[in-house]
């Protein structure tokens, strides 16, 4: 059984009071979560101080991003062991901003999963296609090559520690979701590539989330799907009342 997972990707938002105020209305919201495990991945800035608040409480601390090296002359990097330091269990890998912005690739990616596997950080990676690759009828190629070079290397028994993000770009921030059909689509489509890079067991272990535009008003359909195991969210996860919201997916 996958336990979903709801993650808030709070991307350059959030001075470290702003993150400490979102993270009190979400502990005082959230009641009992057992079946649905929650996540926050604030900026670096804040991650101490919400390490300790959330500490022994219902809600996970991540980061957005990782270098892959353990330490060193490398100027505004953060290692994974820092991370593991402030209580960080997980790590997002990958982030199209990531990929577009910074120019992280595959290789990268991969450097960057393996760093956080060693150092027991599970690493959500995300994988998307962009819009002319979907319109082009190229998203499965890329979003299927995205997890085979992000995946190089990683055995069955590390995938139980690995989540995968399906986040198509066109969708993300812009309010624009895929349809609950063609996410779905997309998921089962990385389960089988899972399959035949695996087995069949290590696939169906395996968490898939979606991200783009997640809100209230669309993660109960989202989460109705067979192979979506939770959702990894911008925008929406910004406010205590909307976040709250999409963790009480019914
Ligand atoms: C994201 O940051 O991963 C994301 C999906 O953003 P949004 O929910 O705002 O589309």
């Amino acid at each position: 059984m996958r336990s979903p997972l709801i993650a808030g990707n709070w991307k350059m938002y959030k001075t470290v009071g702003e993150a400490v105020e979102l993270v009190e209305a979400l502990l005082a919201g959230l009641g009992s979560t057992t079946d649905r495990e929650v996540l926050v991945c604030p900026p670096y800035t804040a991650l101490d101080r919400i390490g300790a608040l959330v500490a022994g409480q219902p809600i996970a601390l991540g980061a957005q991003d990782v270098f892959y090296e353990a330490e060193g002359a490398y100027t505004g990097a953060i290692a994974p062991r820092m991370l593991r330091d402030v209580g960080c269990t997980y790590v997002i890998v990958g982030h199209s901003e990531r990929r577009q912005i910074f120019g992280d690739d595959d290789a990268q990616v991969n450097r960057k999963l393996h760093a956080a596997l060693a150092n027991e950080l599970r690493p959500i990676m995300c994988v998307g296609e962009s819009k002319p690759q979907r319109d082009a009828g190229q998203a499965e190629a890329i979003v299927i090559g995205q997890v085979h070079a992000g995946l190089a290397n990683v055995t069955a028994s590390q995938m139980q520690s690995v989540v995968i993000a399906y986040e198509p770009i066109w969708a993300i921030g812009t309010g624009d979701t895929a349809t609950s059909a063609d996410a779905q689509a997309m998921h089962a489509a990385i389960r089988r590539t899972l399959t035949e890079l695996y087995d069949a067991e290590t696939a169906s272990g395996v968490r898939i989330q979606y991200g783009g535009s997640v809100k209230p008003e669309n993660i109960d359909e989202l989460m109705a799907q067979p192979d979506i195991d939770g959702a990894l969210v911008g925008g929406a996860s910004l406010k205590a009342d909307s976040f709250l919201r999409i963790v009480q997916f019914r």
